[in-house]
């Protein structure tokens, strides 16, 4: 076996390292190791975003886009923004659905593939 101190290789027999002097059996670990390990482990934050608010989002202002914008979908937000601009309203249509497949959960999750909570 070897020393846990030094790496000196000591009969199996031995207690003591013929080299450095350190007990093999029930060595300290080291404790920069032991603190290190110690480190206290935070519970991962839900981030996740709400169906409810990108639904709601969507449904009162989705001729803006908003509700798209919240889920990171910035380029269907921006084209649903243009085209109700562009047909003086009339397009809004497509947010408005768009709004009723975010509250159906038709839309599983956000542009980074995260799952929407209820
Ligand atoms: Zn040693």
């Amino acid at each position: 076996m070897f020393c846990p101190k030094c790496g000196t290789e000591v009969r199996d027999e031995d207690q003591f390292c013929s080299k450095c002097g350190a007990s093999i059996y029930g060595a300290e670990p080291d404790q920069q190791y032991t603190s290190y390990n110690a480190q206290p482990q935070y519970a991962p934050v839900d981030n996740r975003k709400s169906k409810l608010v990108a639904g709601l989002l969507q449904l009162f202002l989705g001729g803006f886009g908003v509700g798209r914008f919240y889920l990171g979908y910035t380029s269907i937000g921006v084209a649903q923004l243009l085209v109700s601009c562009l047909t003086c309203g009339i397009g809004a249509i497509w947010p408005f659905i768009d709004a009723i497949l975010i509250l159906s959960g038709q839309v599983p999750a956000d542009a980074d593939g995260n799952t929407l909570k209820d």
